[in-house]
């Protein structure tokens, strides 16, 4: 359990610093098991911060989609930080921007809070349908306890945990500037055992489902949006010319924009599941990304977001690097 206290705390002494514009953390939602993203301007509005298993949303993707609005004559532009809570997951985002120079080390204030794991929004309101008032939920050992109305329900974690974390290898922050509660050591690894059965398909029933999956898209953008690893100043998506993608949703442009996102994505995502967690479609899109993931892995022997120093795993070059697969 994390201790909300010192989480405030934390988010006080950061927002009383004069060089912090504001901090990004999560606060109980308005019903059910809806929490939400919330921000501190002032030291008193940290008293409004939780993290319960409910706070699956990736805050990374907010600095990215900070307003820079042009500057009126003689205006300097703000450049104070921006504090951040972040789970391990969401971690190895800032890890991954700052690899790839998006932002600066120094551009953020890092709350680290060591995991132990989230639930999955959609497990949780299928257990409980039409949940409207609003819930606690707390971990106990290896279960979630949640309350509802007075009553105690004690369900395994097994049960409602989101998918990332059951093979979660980074629980813990892999940078932070304030760590809430002690470092936790993951003993999970990644087995990939999810795309197995989609990896002994053939070639053309490979295609048949991916089709089947493309062609429900509605190309809302929503993966785009909550990823925070899609930050270009401009998508491909939008350009008019070259027009890249139509804008019509047909399989053909559905398709080409899931598969350039997938691999524009390649060695960059960090696995959060947040693309696949806002897709009101339930496209099985990380099932594209633990693909390449795996593939990234064996090949290069490389997982992004891990260490800020490094290079991103297309801006290196080593001699020994497979290369049959170049024509
Ligand atoms: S993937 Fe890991 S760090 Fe991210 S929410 Fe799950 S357990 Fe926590
Ligand atoms: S969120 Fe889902 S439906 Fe929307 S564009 Fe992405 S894949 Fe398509
Ligand atoms: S592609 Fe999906 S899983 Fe990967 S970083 Fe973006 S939102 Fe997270």
């Amino acid at each position: 359990m994390v201790d909300e206290k010192q989480l405030r705390d934390a988010v006080k002494k950061t927002i009383s610093r004069d060089d912090v514009k504001y901090v990004v953390g999560y606060e109980k939602g308005t019903s059910g098991f809806l929490v939400s993203p919330t921000f501190a301007f002032t030291p008193g509005d940290a008293d409004k911060f939780i993290f319960s298993p409910l706070c699956v949303n990736n805050l990374a993707v907010y600095p990215m989609l900070e307003d820079k609005p042009p500057l009126r004559k003689g205006e300097e532009p703000d450049t104070r930080k921006i504090g951040l809570v972040v789970k391990g997951c969401d971690s190895r985002a800032i890890v991954q921007i700052i690899q790839e120079k998006g932002l600066k080390r120094e551009d953020v204030v890092i709350i680290g809070i060591p995991c132990t794991g989230v639930i999955d929004p959609k497990k949780i309101k299928e257990k409980f349908p039409g949940q409207m008032k609003n819930v606690d939920v707390k971990e106990e050992n290896e279960k979630f306890v949640i309350t509802i109305d007075g009553k105690i329900h004690k369900i395994s974690k097994d049960e409602l945990l989101a998918e990332k974390c059951k093979h979660c290898e980074y629980p813990a922050p892999v940078l932070y500037d304030i760590l809430i509660g002690k470092e936790i050591k993951s003993t999970k690894k990644e087995d990939y055992k999810e795309i197995e059965p989609l990896e002994k398909k053939s070639l053309e029933d490979k295609w048949d489902y991916w089709e089947k999956q493309f062609e429900r898209c509605i190309r809302c953008y929503a993966c785009r949006d909550a990823c925070p690893l899609c930050y270009c100043k401009e998508c491909m998506v939008d350009l008019l010319d070259p027009q890249w993608i139509r804008r019509s949703v047909n399989l053909s442009e559905n398709t080409a924009w899931n598969l350039l996102r997938a691999f524009h994505l390649a060695g960059r995502c960090i696995g959060c599941g947040e693309c696949e967690r806002v897709c009101p479609m339930d496209l099985p899109l990380m099932k594209l990304n633990k693909k390449i993931e795996k593939d990234i892995k064996e090949m290069y022997d490389y997982t992004s977001g891990i260490d800020a120093e490094e290079k991103p795993l297309l801006a290196m070059f080593k001699p020994d690097d497979p290369e049959e697969f170049i024509l």
